[in-house]
């Protein structure tokens, strides 16, 4: 393996961060020449940049063939028929970049591809007997994000490992799920990448269950909620654990006039100053959208003191959207009376034409509340959940909040931000329904196929390995994904040819070398070196000049030895060794 001379490298380090990044990866990332943004969430990869993709890739495809999946690659480009029997065309909304061909015909750039995997195992596969069947690709996908940010943890265009696993039966489809699940593991840890494995709500994907990767980092857009037992949930999947009251001393419930304008607040001041002891049970009304676009209204009630969170509602009602219904909206429910609404005119107890009544999982059956009496100036009291009334469905619809208890039982959840590194579905039989794709079963009878799908965002993960390992002087790479192993700077024009045949002498062992052969002041040299991130950094100038020795240099931990010129690549050999043992070791160890 020949070095590589920094002087004929087609990179530029930048001395100040770029003006329009938002994180301190994507600024060190751009600022070490890895990466150019070409226009909002869209990047060009520079040889450096290129390097750390390919070590990224390189892993994932090892685990991939260790678990049987075989690698395929299909278009970007597809026509909307692809994606209509399943919906996802209209569903993925703005998300989706679509276009029109010169014949008018609908075309989109797939943001994720379950269907043309589909019909190409469809198209191929007719009998059981060629199941299972893993395919997996390294890809280019394309989403209109609201707001690409972050630098290629948030692209428009980005690059995924999704695969696909078909199967004949159910329990197929939970093994693949399982190495797949596994797989993920071995590639997060052999690229030093820290990570939860979070109980997911499947989304727009379908099926049952998911998990989501969560590399812990604030910069993140993804809540997370950890339990003691290090257990964690995607906030959307969290369950509020369901408690029962005993409700057998509580009085029938009654109405009280109560002359306030109809907030929460001026009711607790109302019941405070009565002496009245009541929980408040606050009742919101939503406006609910359809994939179709029809929109109803309904109503969900949650304790006092927790806020409504319609992204958690979303995911107990999903297709459906949720958003605050207005003004406007509530005109077309005149029993529901702004600010003192109730129980009785919603829900099963509402009849024909009442709104929907969900409810909170916090209000447990058999507790009493107060809440509106669906009259201007009254509420009502002692009103028992499962004794005086019921909901069309019990909902998440309350904000996770610190210190809330955890699911299963280990004490109080704290809440943490992270970056979404995959995310492993089993889809069932969604997709091969909606698409009809059935294979002739042992019996000779046709049997619709188990599918699940598994990604991993590999640009993202590229960043994120750059926002979790670096310092206040640049990047400091896994030696798995780093561009070069070594970095070797050339501080003084006599030791140049020194540092070249070091950079031979290296490259014979295997490891990449990168020669700064720049004319540029050793100052200039030793900031780069930094910058750009390389594990190891060995400089030849002073001491080389006058004791023949090379300063062997660990970036991560700053450690520093000087050896003899005749052993530095053996040193460094053996420093690369220690690095790729930690690493491999920090895997083994959990
Ligand atoms: P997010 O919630 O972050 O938008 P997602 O859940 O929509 O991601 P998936 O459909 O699960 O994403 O895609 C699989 C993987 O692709 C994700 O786990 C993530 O690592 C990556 N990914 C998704 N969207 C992007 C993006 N806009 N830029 C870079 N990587 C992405
Ligand atoms: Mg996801």
């Amino acid at each position: 393996m020949k070095p590589t001379y920094f002087s004929e490298l087609f990179t530029r380090t930048l001395r100040d961060d770029p003006a329009d990044e938002d994180v301190d990866s994507a600024k060190l990332l751009v600022r070490g020449g890895y990466v150019r943004k070409m226009a909002p969430g869209v990047f060009a990869w520079l040889p450096l940049g290129l390097k750390v993709l390919k070590n990224v890739e390189d892993v994932i495809r090892e685990e991939m063939a260790s678990i049987g999946a075989q690698e395929v690659h299909l278009p970007a480009l597809l026509p909307k028929s692809v994606y209509a029997p399943t919906g996802r065309w209209d569903e993925y909304g703005e998300n989706i970049f679509k276009l029109k061909d010169r014949h008018g015909s609908d075309y989109l750039l797939a943001p994720t591809h379950e269907e043309p995997f589909t019909l190409l195992a469809k198209d191929l596969i007719s009998s059981y007997k060629d199941l299972p069947v893993t395919l997996y690709q390294i890809q280019t996908k394309y989403r209109d994000e609201a707001r690409p940010r972050a630098g290629l943890i948030r692209g428009r265009e980005f690059i995924m490992k999704d695969a696909y696993s078909f199967t004949l039966k159910e329990e197929g489809m939970k093994d693949c799920y399982a190495q797949e699940r596994d797989a993920y593991e071995r590639v997060f840890r052999r690229l030093g990448v820290d990570y939860v494995i979070v109980r997911a709500f499947s989304g727009p994907m379908g099926g049952s269950e998911s998990e989501e990767f969560l590399c812990p980092l604030e910069i993140g857009e993804d809540t997370f909620v950890k339990a003691p037992s290090g257990k964690a949930w995607n906030v959307e999947a969290l369950k509020t654990p369901r408690e029962e009251e005993d409700f057998s001393s509580v009085s029938a419930s009654r109405d009280i006039e109560t002359p306030i304008d109809g907030s929460v607040a001026s009711l607790r001041s109302f019941l405070d100053r009565e002496g009245i002891e009541a929980k408040i049970l606050k009742n919101v009304v939503i406006r609910l959208t359809a994939p179709d676009g029809e929109t109803t209204l309904a109503v969900v009630g949650l304790p006092e003191g927790r806020q409504l969170d319609l992204k958690r509602l979303e995911a107990c009602l999903s297709p459906l959207e949720a958003s605050l219904a207005d003004e406007e909206d509530l005109k077309s429910h005149p029993e529901l009376v702004k600010g003192f609404i109730g129980v009785k005119k919603v829900g099963p107890q509402g009849g024909p034409g009442s709104c929907p009544y969900f409810l909170d999982a916090h209000v447990a059956k058999g507790s009493a509340w107060c809440t509106g009496s669906d009259r201007e100036g009254a509420h009502t009291l002692n009103l028992v959940y499962g004794r005086d009334f019921g909901c069309d469905k019990v909902v998440e619809a309350a904000q996770v909040e610190e210190g809330d208890l955890s699911p299963d039982g280990s004490g109080k959840l704290s809440i943490e931000r992270g970056v979404e590194i995959g995310q492993v579905f089993q889809l069932g039989l969604k997709y091969s329904k909606s698409m009809g794709f059935e294979v002739a079963g042992p019996s000779g009878a046709l049997q619709e196929v188990w599918m699940g799908s598994y990604g991993i965002g590999v640009s993202r993960l590229v960043a994120c390995i750059a926002e979790s390992h670096r310092d206040g002087r640049g990047l400091i790479w896994p030696i798995s994904a780093a561009p070069f192993k070594v970095q070797i700077v050339s501080a003084r024009k006599e030791c140049a040819q020194f540092c070249s045949h070091l950079g031979e002498e290296i490259g014979s062992r295997g490891l990449e070398a990168l020669v700064d052969d720049r004319n540029e002041s050793a100052g200039v040299k030793f900031a780069d070196a930094e910058l750009l991130g390389s594990p190891i950094i060995a400089v030849a100038g002073k001491g080389y000049m006058e004791k023949g020795e090379v300063e062997v240099r660990d970036r991560e931990s700053g450690e520093v030895s000087h050896v003899p010129a005749e052993r530095a690549a053996e040193e460094i050999f053996n420093l690369s060794s220690r690095l790729r043992r930690a690493l491999l070791c920090q895997s083994c160890l959990e």
